[in-house]
Formats: structure tokens, C-alpha cells, sequence
């Protein structure tokens, strides 16, 4: 049984983790495609920008037209490539602020409520004619940033487009006082990037739902599991612990029932019955164990109530009379063993409010106990102290408790599972009633123990 568990537990763990792992995976497509989606919604509005503002569109005229003039002044060798990517950087920078101003208000035409930023930058200016191909400029050789827009990080950089602008031109020029035509094909490269500022938190703020489901859901099975888990262990605890008690049970009733079995077959004898003598001898064996069969029940009964049940009496009493009496039948009750119980009283002694016969049962399981559980050099300490609440403190130097029954002696049913207990006899009720009784009285109980070196058990009860 106790495999079967391990196992069930084994394999729920094993498919809690495989569902998570597959609803990690799913989250993380969804995650992938909200991305895509909304990168690529917002593409499309920053293109439309591009395309459609006359404001934008006048700015790159004036870069242009100042730009393919210097290609017109370097084809008639007034200027140098340097000279052209210099006037480049120069007009751009001159227009870069209000193109950016510009930009950013197309935005907010757009309705676009997230932070952009837009950049284009230069990848090759490549001038062709019928015969040779003349490369100006090639960002992958002389990596060198011509940039319109922004500054963007390129880890936040996102690819919008790779645009090639081609024109056939042709300029005048004043070569040897004679007006000429220049004429020339360009292909100019540049490469698109925005930045969504905090595109993340978009994309996750509209996962938020989903998020959330699957974590309620998630905690819903895992509750379930847990609670599934602990259910069925502690249906195996108590399915062990009556397994256990009908054991108990059975083994205390069968000595006095053999024994009533055997009286009854000796008062059929002719040799009994014609002895008066033995008669009333197996009368008296008869009423013993009748009694002890009575006394079985009434523990059963009256010691498996809990402390809501019990109905106190409470009287008050002179303390050191009260323990006394108690420690004294006590002793007097101790036929199997010579017993030493020392008794020491601290504090003002004075009256409390008690129900003597409740108390005293309590009392009593612990002393049978310690007589139960102990070799044959049995000492007893009782300490009754006066403090801020009445303390009672009963050691003995018997076979102690492991840590592990520590936590459940207190249980119903519960008796612990070293070899010595075996051969005593109990139900696993004393303590469990105690503890109500104690309970009843608004006290605590503790107990403090090592094996093998003895146990003690602490009684704290409020004086008023
Ligand atoms: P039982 O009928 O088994 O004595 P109790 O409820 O009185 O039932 O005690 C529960 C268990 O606690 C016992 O079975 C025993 O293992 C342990 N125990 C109680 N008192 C002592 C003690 N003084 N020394 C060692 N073990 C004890």
C-alpha cells in the first residue's frame, strides 16, 4: 500500500511537471505570436508614416536634392567620395530634428499610444553608368553610421524594412565654361529599424488573461493534488490505525473471555460443584474478569470522547491534599513493580478550581503509563509548581519515545511501534483522553522525551 502511494504520488508529480511543461510551451507560442502580431501591426502603421506624411517627404527632398548635387560635383571631379558622405551627414543632421518632431506626431495621428523610435541608415550608395559600377559608400566594408531618426540600441532594434532607392539623374554643370550634362544612375540602400519602447509589457499586459487562468487553473490541480495526496495518506493512517485497535482490542478481550469460558466449564464439573468453596472461588474469577470485560468497554467508551464532551465539575481544591491523594492511590495501585515517585511542591500553594475526577484520570494515564513503559528500577519525579499558571511536570526513567511518535502519541488510537510496547498491553487511548481532559480544562499538554532515557510529560493549566 505504502508503494502504491509513493508510486501515485510519483506519478502525479510527473504529470504536474509535464503539464507544465506543456502549458510552458504553449505560453511561450502565444507569447511568439501576440509578438509577431503586434510588431507587425506596428510596421505597418510606421511605414504608412513613411509613405503618406508630405511633411517627411518635403525633409527627404531637401537631403536628396542636396545630396545628388554632390554626386553631380564629384562626377565632374569637384568633389571627393568623402566630400559627398560628409555633406551626407551634414544635411542630415540639419534636418534630423525636425524630421524626428515630425515623426513623432504622425504618431500620435496614428493613435499609436507606445513610444517610437524610428531610424534609417545608410547601407551603400552605388553610382552605375553603362560601363563601370562605382561604389561610393558600403556600410559592410567601412562600417561608418550615416543615420536619419534616432539612436537605437541594436539589441532593441526591430527590422522594419531594407528600402532601395534607384534614380536616373542628370545635373548641369559648367565644365571649361561649356554647360554639360551629367548624367548618372544611383542606387541607394538604407535600412529601416524602429524600437518599440516597452513592447514587452504590451504583448504581456495582453496575456494578462490568459496568464491568469492558467496560474488559477494551475493551482487549482495542484490544490487538488495536494489535497487528493493527503487524503488518501491519511485514509492509509487511519485505515492502519484501526487495523491497529481491532488488533488491541481483540488481544485484550480474548485473556478474560478464555478465562470466563474455562470458569463456566469448571462449574459444569461434578468436583466444583461439590466444593461450595470452589464454587464461590470460580464466582469470584467469573465477576473479575466480568469486571475487566466492563472496565475494556467503559475505556472505549468514555476515553474516546472528545473534550467538547466532557461536562466539568469543577471544585477547588488544596493543591498538595489533592496530588497527594492522588500520588498515594496511585502507588497503592502499583502491583507489578516497586515504584519510588518523588514529589516536590513549588510556589504559593494555593486553592484551585478543578474537576477532581476528570483530573485525576488524566493524571493517572500518565503515572500507568510511566509504570507501562519502564524497566523494573521504575523512579517517578512530580513537580507541582506555582507560577503564572499551575505546572505539572511528571519524569520517569522508563523506555522513552522516538522524535517521530513524539508528534503523534497524543493521537486516538496511536500507540508507538518500538518492540517493547508489544508486549504491553493498551488501546491507544490514554494519552488522546488526557489531552481532552486537559483540553476541558483550558490547559496544555507537552511531553519531552529520549528514548531509552525517559519521558516527561508537562501539564500547564490556568490558575483562574
Ligand atoms: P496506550 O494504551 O498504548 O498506553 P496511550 O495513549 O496512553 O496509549 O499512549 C500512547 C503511546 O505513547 C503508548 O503506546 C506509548 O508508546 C507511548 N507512551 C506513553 N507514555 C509513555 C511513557 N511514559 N514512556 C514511553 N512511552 C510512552
Amino acid at each position: 500500500m505504502k508503494k502504491k502511494i509513493k508510486l501515485l504520488i510519483a506519478a502525479a508529480i510527473f504529470g504536474l511537471i509535464a503539464l507544465s511543461i506543456i502549458q510552458g510551451y504553449l505560453i511561450n507560442n502565444t507569447y511568439k505570436l501576440k509578438k509577431d502580431a503586434f510588431i507587425n501591426e506596428m510596421r505597418r502603421s510606421v511605414s504608412q508614416i513613411d509613405d503618406f506624411s508630405p511633411v517627411l517627404d518635403s525633409l527627404s527632398d531637401i537631403w536628396q536634392d542636396h545630396f545628388l548635387n554632390k554626386i553631380a560635383d564629384y562626377k565632374v571631379q569637384q568633389a571627393t567620395k568623402a566630400d559627398i558622405l560628409k555633406g551626407l551627414q551634414f544635411v542630415i543632421d540639419s534636418i534630423n530634428g525636425p524630421y524626428k518632431a515630425e515623426y513623432q506626431n504622425e504618431l500620435k495621428k496614428l493613435n499609436i499610444p507606445y513610444e517610437i523610435k524610428f531610424q534609417k541608415k545608410v547601407l551603400a550608395i552605388v553610382l552605375e553608368d553603362s560601363t563601370q559600377s562605382d561604389t561610393i559608400f558600403d556600410f559592410y566594408k567601412t562600417p561608418k553610421n550615416i543615420i536619419l531618426g534616432n539612436a537605437i540600441d541594436n539589441d532593441k532594434a526591430i527590422g522594419l524594412s531594407t528600402t532601395l532607392w534607384q534614380t536616373d539623374h542628370t545635373s548641369s554643370r559648367t565644365i571649361n565654361g561649356e554647360q554639360k550634362d551629367i548624367e548618372f544612375y544611383l542606387a541607394f540602400k538604407t535600412r529601416d529599424i524602429m524600437d518599440l519602447q516597452g513592447w514587452r509589457s504590451v504583448v504581456i499586459k495582453e496575456m494578462m488573461g490568459l496568464l491568469l487562468l492558467s496560474l488559477i487553473i494551475f493551482s487549482v490541480v495542484i490544490g487538488l493534488l495536494y489535497f487528493s495526496i493527503k487524503s488518501l495518506v491519511l485514509q492509509k493512517k487511519i485505515a492502519d490505525i484501526k487495523t491497529d485497535f481491532v488488533n488491541n482490542i481483540t488481544h485484550e478481550l480474548k485473556t478474560p473471555l478464555a478465562t470466563l469460558t474455562l470458569a463456566t466449564k469448571m462449574l459444569k464439573t461434578k468436583d466444583v460443584l461439590a466444593k461450595p468453596e470452589m464454587i464461590n472461588n470460580t464466582i469470584g474469577t467469573i465477576e473479575r474478569q466480568n469486571t475487566r470485560l466492563q472496565n475494556l468497554i467503559d475505556q472505549v467508551l468514555s476515553n474516546s470522547v472528545g473534550y467538547q464532551d466532557i461536562n466539568l465539575n469543577k471544585e477547588s481544591v488544596n493543591p498538595r491534599v489533592y496530588f497527594d491523594t492522588v500520588f498515594d492511590d496511585f502507588l497503592l495501585s502499583v502491583k507489578s513493580k516497586s515504584v519510588q515517585l518523588n514529589r516536590a511542591y513549588e510556589g504559593d500553594q494555593k486553592h484551585i478550581e478543578l474537576d477532581r475526577f476528570y483530573m485525576t484520570t488524566a493524571l493517572l494515564n500518565i503515572l500507568d503509563n510511566a509504570v507501562k513503559y519502564s524497566g523494573e528500577d521504575l523512579h517517578i519525579n512530580c513537580k507541582i509548581q506555582f507560577e503564572e499558571q499551575l505546572r505539572i511536570t511528571i519524569s520517569d526513567n522508563g523506555i522513552g519515545i522516538s522524535q517521530k511518535d513524539k508528534k503523534q502519541i497524543f493521537e486516538k488510537f496511536y500507540r508507538a511501534g518500538h518492540k517493547e510496547i508489544h508486549d504491553v498491553k493498551g488501546l491507544g487511548l490514554g494519552l488522546y483522553y488526557t489531552t481532552e481532559i486537559v483540553k476541558a480544562h483550558l490547559g496544555t499538554i507537552e511531553v519531552k522525551s529520549l528514548p531509552s532515557e525517559g519521558t516527561t510529560f508537562i501539564l500547564k493549566l490556568p490558575l483562574n
